[in-house]
């Protein structure tokens, strides 16, 4: 039997002649479409993600021996600021993203927590966010009974957009939190200017995109405090991690106050300024900071072989009529955390949603992230407004606080946004068959089962 597979690969410097290798190989042995019952193009599943390897394990054994897991205590103190891992860790991301300080917290969500409280915020603020993201970034002001207002993005970018943004500040806005999503720079030119002007801070969500540059400076570094994660799904990872960046020693200093029990430190400290000095405990351990430690330095050639492997998946699915490849903004640089098409119905002659399910069919999970199921989906999440908490604006309590307290009225209706919600119900498909670790055969199956959904599409119209 053929093993199309193979020829594929061999042949994928061509697409012509890859679509006649497809065409022929289907009518031979894979005539239908898995959704039908055919074949599957890819049987196997696709190589695991793991960018972490023998140097953290190394590391790692140096935190057992020291037997040092964390040294942080909660009150003023030289171990306020942690152990010897948080303190070297804090000084090479630092420099290594060219910022003044950097600040480790055990998740990015606390970090967006921390943030939020940093820079001030009173409640009923209102924090500009995306409604296009993951939730902890437009949940980070209730945290501080400050209102989330969503305003819309920008449709070939997915990141929030500086009109929309406009249109959404008031004299209660405090701050806009922008997010660099699936690894797409934020227009930080034109929404720096629109936050200074209006005297707003701008909080970055670079979760999505470490590493990533906007000319000569890096993400994280462009607002007045950024955002990375360590979460096992990001670019790198230590299991579970955040870290905070900013060029602004009040800020650093407040950070660190809300990672580690404030309350309990200020007196000693001589702090006088009480404003959100309710602490929390953020910390990390002194084993996730080692393994971060590794991983910091290995984020630039992972992130080279994102690229690498886009640009091969480019070079075929953008000559597809019915696709269009994610927009890459005018001096910067992406580093595809998701890579996100459009889709356009009106030529491929079927929704999107119908052309997922037969992608989805045709592929496989990774390896160990079958419970995640195929990285291919219909849009990304669904926009945040639309969940219940918002629908119903209820976060604390049952009686609608912080919002029935606040004095005004906010509309979090299905419309709000509607470049998002087209987006998500209607054109966007996104997937993650990019990560490093995927071979050239790997990739030439994601193709492969784009063609031949499309070579197919007659029967699920
Ligand atoms: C993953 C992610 C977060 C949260 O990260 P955690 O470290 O899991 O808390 C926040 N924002 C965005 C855009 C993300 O992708």
């Amino acid at each position: 039997m053929l093993n199309w597979n193979d020829i594929a690969y061999n042949f994928s410097v061509d697409f012509n002649a890859t679509i006649n290798i497809v065409r022929f190989c289907y009518r031979e042995n894979v005539s239908k479409l898995a959704l039908l019952g055919g074949d599957k193009v890819r049987k196997t599943k696709f190589p695991l993600y793991t960018p972490i390897g023998k140097e953290e394990f190394e590391e790692i054994k140096e935190v057992f021996r020291s037997n040092i897991f964390s040294r942080f205590l909660g009150c003023w103190h030289e171990d306020f600021f942690g152990g010897p891992q948080v303190g070297s860790l804090e000084k090479e991301w630092a420099e290594f993203f060219g910022v003044e300080h950097a600040v480790a917290v055990n998740s990015a969500t606390s970090a967006l927590y921390c943030a939020v409280g940093a820079i001030g915020t009173e409640p009923f603020d209102e924090i500009i966010v995306s409604p296009y993201t993951m939730c902890a970034s437009a949940t980070a002001p209730l945290v501080y009974n400050a209102i989330p207002v969503f305003a819309d993005v920008k449709e070939n970018y997915f990141c929030l957009d500086v009109s929309f943004i406009e249109k959404k500040i008031t004299d209660r806005t405090k701050a806009i939190i922008v997010v660099d999503i699936f690894g797409q720079l934020y227009n930080a030119g034109a929404i720096n200017a629109l936050a200074r002007k209006h005297n707003l801070k701008i909080i970055e969500d670079c979760a999505q995109a470490p590493y990533a540059r906007y000319e000569d400076r890096f993400t994280g570094t462009l607002g007045d405090i950024g955002i990375f994660s360590l979460n096992y799904h990001k670019h790198i990872h230590c299991g579970e991690g955040g870290i905070l960046v900013t060029n602004d020693s009040a800020l650093a200093n407040k950070l660190r106050l809300i990672r580690n029990h404030a309350e309990a430190v200020m007196e000693a400290k001589g702090e006088t300024d009480l404003v959100n000095m309710v602490g929390f405990n953020y910390r990390m351990t002194e084993m996730e900071v080692a393994i971060a430690r590794c991983q910091l330095k290995k984020i630039p050639k992972l992130v080279e072989e994102r690229r690498k492997n886009i640009r091969y998946l480019e070079e075929e699915l953008a000559k597809i009529p019915c696709l269009t490849m994610p927009k890459v903004r005018d001096g910067a640089e992406h580093v595809y955390y998701a890579h996100a098409l459009k889709f356009d119905e009106r030529t491929a002659g079927i929704h999107r949603n119908k052309f997922v399910e037969a992608m989805k069919a045709e592929l496989m999970p990774m390896e160990l992230r079958e419970t995640e199921e195929i990285k291919v989906s219909s849009g990304y999440v669904k926009p945040l407004y639309l969940q219940p908490m918002f629908q119903r604006q209820i976060a604390y309590g049952s009686k609608g606080f912080p919002w029935s307290a606040s004095g005004r009225k906010y509309d979090y209706s299905r419309g709000s946004c509607p470049v998002a919600e087209d987006l998500h119900f209607n054109f966007l498909i996104t997937h993650e068959y990019m990560r490093p670790g995927m071979t050239k055969s790997d990739l030439d199956d994601i193709v492969a089962a784009f063609v031949k959904v499309l070579e197919h599409i007659d029967e699920i119209r």
